[in-house]
């Protein structure tokens, strides 16, 4: 299946638990709109490189578009779709006053100076600045962009349109970002595993985690979890992971993943090698997927030990995995659920910058918690009350929600 056959296939099993027609369901798995664009760049040796950059906008139902952009050889107008949907149903799941959407980019930022990415996303903005909007589609960081790239689209977009900070979030603090928005996915998804942890009478303090991906957010959730006490055995980038029973230093690791230093290079010295392969199946209570889609498949999932899958990355259980996970208990922590509170912090920064009032962090973080806690709770009461998995609880109550506001504006 493809990535969006993948999402459908489970918003269908949670249309199942729902009373939804078929036309709407229809409505539910296509993308309203679907943009796709020529973005050449002038590269610093004087070629030509010529990419494809795509902007989905899944369902807006219940407010403008959000959703974040990834700069990766592999994104494609597949992926990006399902993307997009997967934001629909989070942004929903989260009572948050938004729909659905995502954007890539086609190419390796790895291999780019940045200059010849500065002028990727300027080109980028400019080619889909028709269909973006402060109340219509608002973009984010997402893999291989940051700040940096968020500073680059406002300055395109506002050069165009007029000064609009809160046309992209993830902003640097300095042109309307928010205290606390950069570290908002990780924190969240330790916010989240820490209600569920409550729920289940376990204490998270006693856990031990593997961390696959060490960016944004797999960085950020190492460095919540050791506040919390947990300990943090194993974590990767994409060089490879470093493993230790005795936990691992995180600040260490931070401070390098700050230098730009490849996470393998401390092997010996701050852990033992592991790969990333090996990481998703060492003997840990909890394993938290936090670098790319896809992960955790049918020739995976068995091997798994960990009790607990958090799925701070999107989309990171195939439908199959997903299937023999439950069968073997493993409790899992969906997407949807795990990591919003990435989009969640991005909508305290979106209403910050339309009052021009900037909350301070510890605001943000309280407010961070109260969501996380509450969407955790909401989702367990029906998975408990329906006898279904968190997942299908999630997409269930994220369908329901889009459903109705879909319905009332008359969309069928
Ligand atoms: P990032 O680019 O900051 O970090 C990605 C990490 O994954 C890096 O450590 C990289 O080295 C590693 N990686 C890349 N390819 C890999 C591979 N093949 N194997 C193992 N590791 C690999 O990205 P991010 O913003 O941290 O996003 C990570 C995941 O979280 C993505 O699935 C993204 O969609 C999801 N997410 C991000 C946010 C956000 O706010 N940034 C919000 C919600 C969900």
């Amino acid at each position: 299946m493809s990535p969006i056959e993948e999402v459908n296939a489970y918003v269908r099993e949670a249309a199942g638990l729902l009373d939804i027609s078929d036309d709407l369901l229809t409505v539910l798995t296509t993308s309203y709109r679907e943009v796709t664009v020529q973005v050449p760049v002038r590269l610093d040796d004087g070629r030509l490189g010529v990419y494809r950059g795509y902007r989905v906008q899944h369902n807006g139902a219940r407010g403008p578009y959000k959703g974040g952009i990834r700069y990766h050889p592999e994104a494609d107008i597949d992926e990006v779709r399902a993307l997009a949907s997967l934001m629909t149903w989070k942004t929903a799941l989260m009572g948050l006053p938004y729909g659905g959407a995502k954007g890539g980019v086609q190419c390796d930022p790895h291999a780019m100076s940045g200059r010849e990415l500065e002028r990727l996303t300027r080109r980028f903005t400019n080619a889909i600045g028709h269909v973006i909007g402060v109340q219509r589609d608002i973009p984010a960081p997402d893999v291989g962009t940051n700040a940096q790239t968020m500073a680059w689209m406002m300055d395109a977009y506002s050069g165009r349109y007029g000064h609009s900070p809160a046309i992209v979030t993830g902003k640097p603090l300095e042109l309307g970002g928010a205290p606390g928005r950069e570290a908002a996915t990780g924190r969240g998804v330790v916010y989240c595993l820490a209600a569920a942890c409550r729920r289940w009478k376990l204490d998270l303090a006693t856990l031990t985690v593997a961390v696959q991906g060490f960016g944004n957010v797999g960085s950020w959730a190492a460095r919540e979890l050791v506040e919390c006490g947990a300990r943090v055995v194993a974590v990767s980038d994409v060089s490879g992971g470093l493993h230790d029973e005795r936990g691992l230093d995180v600040v260490a690791l931070l401070e390098r993943a700050d230098r730009r230093e490849p996470l393998a290079a401390a092997a010996g010295h701050l852990g033992d090698a592991t790969t990333n392969t090996e990481l998703l199946e060492l003997d840990v209570d909890v394993l938290i997927p936090a670098a790319l889609g896809g992960v955790l498949h049918e020739g995976n999932a068995r091997s798994v030990q960990a009790s607990i899958v958090v799925e701070a990355a999107n989309h990171p259980t195939t439908p199959e995995a997903d299937k023999l996970l439950q069968d073997a208990g493993v409790r899992i922590l969906p997407d949807v659920l795990a990591n919003a509170g990435g989009v969640t912090g991005s909508y305290f920064e979106w209403a910050q910058d339309i009052q021009v009032f900037q909350w301070k962090e510890d605001r943000f973080n309280a407010e961070l918690r109260d969501v996380m806690e509450r969407a955790f709770c909401e989702t367990a009461d029906f998975a408990e009350g329906r006898g279904v998995s968190l997942r299908q609880a999630a997409f269930a109550i994220g369908l329901e929600r889009v459903a109705h506001a879909s319905t009332l504006r008359g969309y069928v």
